[in-house]
């Protein structure tokens, strides 16, 4: 195969214990899947069918990083999730069937441009400007599922320069992994190397240059971000 030019490199995360990385395919994002967030931005947190949207597969980075406070925003917020590596793909997966899809598991952080977010909301427009930016999805490396104790019950947590903002547990999701995994294979046919981050619990909020982001969740990985000076 020849290109016009070179191929761009291949996204990827690190792994827990282990030399080789895992290579990122897509990013697929679940919206609203805490009911005291849902709360917190002012919507019926009622189980309403889990929506999605995306970030590009370079929008992954690896932690511990330094991340640039990014461009056309002035609300720079953080929100803590629990992240799930796919490794093996496929349509439909009924939710009992979606563990054997799972490659691994790890945190992350799914920076928004809050204020573009709320423009968007207002003029019904895409969230691509306030989700899908260059490095707003720095994750820990990631743990093969072997290792993971458990994905229904885990204490997930985020801290601002060591000030707790987000304790919740993922036993609080409203739609499950295995659900809402289930549901997006109902729309995309996913493939190994898609992540899924599967939102974020109450408490989000701002961060300014210089702040030091830390979260996890606990027996899975943990991480820290650094907000740089703007870009
Ligand atoms: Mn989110």
């Amino acid at each position: 195969m020849a290109y016009v030019f070179d191929a761009p490199p291949q996204a990827s995360l690190a792994v827990q214990d282990n030399d080789m990385r895992f290579p990122v395919r897509r990013i697929f994002c679940v919206g609203r899947n805490y009911e005291a967030h849902a709360r917190e931005m002012g919507n019926d947190p009622d189980r309403e069918p889990p929506f999605f949207f995306t970030k590009p597969a370079d929008a992954a980075c690896d932690t511990p990083c330094t991340i640039p406070y990014p461009s056309l925003t002035n609300d720079l917020h953080y929100e803590i999730e629990l992240v799930v590596a796919i490794g093996k793909g496929g349509a439909n997966i009924a939710p009992k069937d979606v563990a054997n899809h799972i490659w691994g598991a790890s945190v992350g952080i799914d920076l928004t441009r809050r204020d573009l977010q709320a423009d968007a909301k207002k003029t019904r427009r895409p969230w691509d400007w306030s989700k899908a930016f260059d490095l707003s999805a720095p994750i820990a490396p990631i743990k093969q599922i072997a290792d993971v104790p458990s994905l229904t019950n885990a204490r997930i947590w985020l801290a601002v320069n060591g000030e707790i903002r987000q304790d919740a547990d993922i036993a609080d999701l409203i739609w499950s992994v295995s659900e809402h995994i289930a549901t997006l294979s109902e729309g995309v046919t996913l493939a190994p190397g898609d992540l899924v981050m599967t939102g974020t619990p109450a408490g989000v909020g701002a961060v300014v240059s210089g702040d030091v982001i830390t979260g996890g969740v606990d027996g899975i990985a943990e991480l820290e971000v650094t907000i740089g000076p703007r870009a």
